[in-house]
C-alpha cells in the first residue's frame, strides 16, 4: 500500500490491526482458494458456519467463558441492547437498578424507563462524571431484576477497575469500549454486551454474552428479532447476520490469541495508558478529566490551558498525522482513544508532540 497510515485516535469505529485488514483485503476477493469473496458467501454455507463457530470458540477461550453462558452476534449496536436488556430481563412489576456514569448510561436508563421501573442506584453526575462511584455509594433497590453498569465511559474517560456491588442480582454490563481489553471473571456477570467497533472489529455487529438461565425470562410475545432466547436458539442465524462483521471479529480474536491473549492485551493497554497519563500529570498545561482511581485505559481525556490552545493542538497534531484527538463536546478538550490495536509507538509520538507543543506555546 502506498499511503502511510495515520495514528488514528478515534473513539470508534477505531483502528484495527494491520494484519487483520490485510487478511480481510485478500479474502474480499477470494476466501482462501475458493474464488468467492467473504461478502459473497451464504450465511448458511459451510465456510461461514466454520467462521462463526471458530469466532465464538476464540471468544470463549480468550475470556474463559463458562459453559453455562451463550454467545450471540446481533445487530443494532449497543444502543439496541439498551432496549433489548429491559425488554427481555425486566418483568412486569419489577425494578432494574442502573448506575449512571455518563452519556451512554443515560441513554440506557432512558430506554429501560420505557419498559419498566428504573432505580438509579448511584451516579457520578456531580463533577461532570470525572469518576465512577465507589462501591459504598451504590444504593441497590434490594430486589432488582438486574443491575446495569457501563464498564468504560468512552466519552468521559473513566473505567471501573472492579465490578460494582449487585447484591446477588444479575450484573448487566455495557462493555462496548473495553470488551476483551483485560481478563475478567465472566461468572460475575449475567449479561455483557458490546458494539464491536472499538476493540473487536467494524460497526454493525454487537457481541452479547448471556448466562443461560436468564433466557427463561424472554417472553414469547417479544418481537422475534428482539428476543434473546430466539437468537440463541437460532445460533445468531435466525436471519442473515452481519457476515462480514462477524468474519472480521473472528480475525481480530485470532490476532489477540496470536499476540498473547488477554494477559498481553492488558499489559500493553496498561503500559500505553501509563505513558500518556504520566506525561499529562507532568505537564502544567494539561489537566486530565478523570480522577486517578477511575482513569480509563482505553479513552484518555484531558483539558489544556485554554480552548484556543486545545484547538491549535488538534490542528497541529492532525498535520502530523495524529488524528481524531478532539474531545467529545460534553467534556471538551482532548481525547485519545488507545484500544487494543492502537500501537505504543503512536502514544509515544503523541507524548513527544505534546511536550514539544506545550514547551513552544507556553513560553
Ligand atoms: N455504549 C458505549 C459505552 C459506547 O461507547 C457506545 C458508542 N460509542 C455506545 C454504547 C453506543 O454504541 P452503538 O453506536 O453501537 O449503538
Amino acid at each position: 500500500m502506498s499511503v502511510e497510515r495515520v495514528y488514528n485516535f478515534s473513539a470508534g469505529p477505531a483502528v484495527l490491526p494491520v494484519a487483520v485488514l490485510e487478511e480481510a483485503r485478500d479474502n474480499l476477493l477470494s476466501l482462501g482458494e475458493s474464488g468467492v469473496g467473504i461478502c459473497e458467501i451464504s450465511h448458511r454455507s459451510k465456510e461461514f458456519t466454520a467462521i462463526i463457530e471458530q469466532t465464538e470458540a476464540d471468544i470463549r477461550e480468550l475470556y474463559g467463558i463458562p459453559k453455562e453462558y451463550r454467545v450471540m452476534f446481533l445487530q443494532g449496536g449497543a444502543s439496541m441492547q439498551f432496549s433489548m436488556v429491559p425488554m427481555n430481563l425486566l418483568g412486569a412489576g419489577q425494578t432494574a437498578d442502573y448506575i449512571h456514569t455518563g452519556v451512554w448510561s443515560k441513554k440506557a436508563i432512558a430506554e429501560a424507563k420505557k419498559v419498566g421501573e428504573v432505580h438509579v442506584a448511584a451516579t457520578s453526575e456531580e463533577g461532570n462524571f470525572c469518576r465512577v462511584p465507589r462501591g459504598e455509594e451504590v444504593r441497590l433497590s434490594g430486589s432488582a431484576a438486574y443491575v446495569h453498569f457501563t464498564s468504560n465511559n468512552t466519552i468521559f474517560g473513566t473505567q471501573w477497575h472492579a465490578e460494582p456491588p449487585c447484591g446477588g442480582a444479575p450484573l448487566v454490563c455495557d462493555m462496548s469500549s473495553d470488551i476483551l481489553s483485560r481478563s475478567l471473571d465472566i461468572s460475575k456477570y449475567g449479561l455483557i454486551y458490546a458494539g464491536a467497533q472499538k476493540n473487536l472489529g467494524p460497526s454493525g455487529v454487537t457481541l452479547v454474552i448471556i448466562r443461560e438461565d436468564l433466557l427463561e425470562r424472554s417472553s414469547d410475545s417479544l418481537p422475534t428479532m428482539l428476543n434473546y432466547r430466539k437468537m440463541v436458539e437460532g445460533k445468531s442465524l435466525y436471519n442473515t447476520p452481519p457476515t462480514f462483521g462477524i468474519y472480521l471479529l473472528g480475525l481480530v480474536t485470532k490476532w489477540m490469541k496470536k499476540n498473547g491473549g488477554l494477559a498481553e492485551m492488558s499489559k500493553r493497554n496498561e503500559e500505553k495508558a501509563r505513558i500518556l497519563y504520566d506525561a499529562l500529570d507532568a505537564n502544567a498545561a494539561c489537566t486530565p478529566h478523570a480522577d486517578k482511581d477511575s482513569r480509563s485505559l482505553m479513552n484518555v481525556t484531558w483539558r489544556m490551558s485554554s480552548e484556543e490552545m486545545e484547538k491549535r493542538f488538534v490542528e497541529e497534531a492532525t498535520a502530523r498525522r495524529m488524528t481524531n484527538l478532539k474531545g467529545h463536546r460534553s467534556v471538551g478538550g482532548l481525547r485519545a482513544s488507545i484500544y487494543n490495536a492502537f500501537p505504543k509507538a503512536g502514544v509515544e509520538a503523541l507524548v513527544s508532540f505534546l511536550e514539544e507543543f506545550t514547551a513552544r506555546t507556553q513560553s
